[in-house]
């Protein structure tokens, strides 16, 4: 019996008590039963999308083609989707025209895997055609039905089957790993929007690093390049992986984890930032990415060989240019890297993340009055007012100096001193 809010129940009978059938399915099922907590209830039911509309006072049509029309109630909302097949499978993705049906376990039946393919009622009881439940307890991930059929309707089902054994650290059932292995070319023909959808849900999960090696192991992840130019992960096996690459899942945050994988592929940034658009990702992201390894390359390029009070001078130089933010970020991916280091045997970890001790970087970061320009006791129209003087790249100039000096703790954060400062470095530029 699994537990469900007053709200969907009341869909659930509202519907019933009008001659159709109404179950919650997909998702919701499945994590209730893995006992993980569950944001989304899809209800699968006889009614057509205007027989739903007309029970209930307040709806949205949020995908009629499919059938599915989105209902509020009590302050919840409910994805309201009329039993359907998918029959016209056209280059090996999912269709844009669907057959209503008049069974659940036709519904059930074009769903991607058995632990997918399961439905409850108002009452909490379980409809479970496919065996579901007991691969949910046995940790198998399997396709409903023929698996080199359900792989070639829709090629995406290949990732979302990477996804789920990697996020629920599950096995992949031997004939669907098979067929996986022999439909993987077929990824070429999904969009790059599903395929990183699946991915960035693999990134966010419980073992990222998982997930990488069975794109590997598979070849999935020879069939995503598109352009001849496009970078690629060029591993095809896992022993191929650097060692590195394991400590992924110390990482607490996709934007680490991806900026941890490029780093191991040892792409520049400009790679990286191709291989991240490529993937379409957002500029926003994009830019959060690539940032961070930038100011690694950056610190790696200062920080050879130097003194310790000139290390301290390079990471506060860098915490200026990169930010505070991107700054507290690289600190975790170097606390990912001593950790490598410290294991026994210490795993061998590329220069990557490693310039500057963790520890101190992080104390640095603490004890620096200003790390952004707007924390800085003067502005740039107060130089201006100073000077009298036009605005131009000097005024950059001096307040990227200014701020260094009170960042390395040579100079207070206060008015006068900094236009001291200032007027010095004019009368001696
Ligand atoms: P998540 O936890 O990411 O929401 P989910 O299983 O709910 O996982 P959704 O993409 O929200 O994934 O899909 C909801 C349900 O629709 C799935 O549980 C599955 O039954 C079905 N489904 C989704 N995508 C496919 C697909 N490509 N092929 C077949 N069935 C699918
Ligand atoms: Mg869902």
């Amino acid at each position: 019996m699994i537990p469900l809010e007053p709200e969907a129940v009341y869909v659930l009978n509202r519907l019933k008590e009008n001659g159709y059938e109404a179950y919650v399915v997909g998702g919701y099922v499945r994590d209730q039963l893995r006992g993980q907590p569950t944001n989304d209830i899809d209800i699968a039911t006889s009614a057509l999308p205007e027989q739903t509309m007309a029970l209930f006072e307040r709806t949205v049509p949020t995908g009629l083609q499919h059938g599915t029309v989105m209902v509020l109630y009590g302050g919840k909302s409910y994805e309201v989707t009329t039993f359907r097949t998918e029959s016209d499978y056209e280059n090996y993705r999912r269709p844009q025209e669907v057959t209503f049906v008049q069974n659940l376990e036709q519904d059930l039946q074009r769903r991607d895997f058995t632990i997918n393919a399961m439905a409850m009622d108002g009452t909490g009881s379980v409809i479970d055609p496919f065996g579901g439940l007991e691969d949910l307890q046995n940790g198998l991930i399997r396709c409903v039905g023929d698996a080199r059929e359900r792989f070639r309707e829709d090629a995406l089902r290949m990732v979302r089957c990477v996804r789920f054994a990697a996020n629920y650290r599950f096995r992949i059932e031997s004939s669907t790993w098979e067929s996986l292995i022999a439909n993987r070319d077929l990824l070429q023909h999904i969009a790059m929007e599903r395929i990183r959808a699946e991915w960035d849900k693999m990134m966010e999960g419980s073992d990222p690093y998982r997930g990488l090696v069975l794109l590997v192991n598979s070849g999935l992840l020879h069939f995503l390049k598109r352009k001849p130019d496009w970078p690629v992960i060029r591993w095809t096996a896992e022993e191929e992986l650097p060692a590195e690459l394991s400590l992924l899942n110390l990482l607490d945050r996709p934007l680490l984890r991806w900026a941890w994988l490029l780093r191991s592929m040892e792409l520049s940034a400009e790679a990286a930032r191709q291989g991240l658009s490529m993937l379409t990702f957002s500029r926003l992201a994009i830019d959060k990415v690539i940032k961070l390894i930038e100011m690694d390359g950056h610190l790696i390029a200062k920080s050879a060989d130097p003194g310790q009070e000139e290390l301290e001078q390079v990471w506060k130089e860098a915490v200026l240019r990169y930010g505070a933010d991107a700054a507290a970020e690289w600190l975790a991916l170097a606390d990912a890297a001593a950790a490598g280091r410290l294991r026994n045997p210490p795993l061998a970890i590329g220069p990557a993340w490693s310039s500057v001790p963790a520890d101190e970087g992080r104390r640095w970061l603490k004890e620096m009055p200003v790390t952004g320009i707007r924390e800085l006791a003067v502005s740039g129209s107060d130089l201006l007012t100073l000077t009298s003087r036009q605005g131009g790249p000097w005024l950059g100039r001096v307040m990227d100096r200014l701020m260094l000096e009170v960042a390395l703790g040579r100079c207070a954060n206060r008015k006068e001193d900094l236009l001291d400062k200032a007027k010095y470095y004019l009368a001696n530029e």
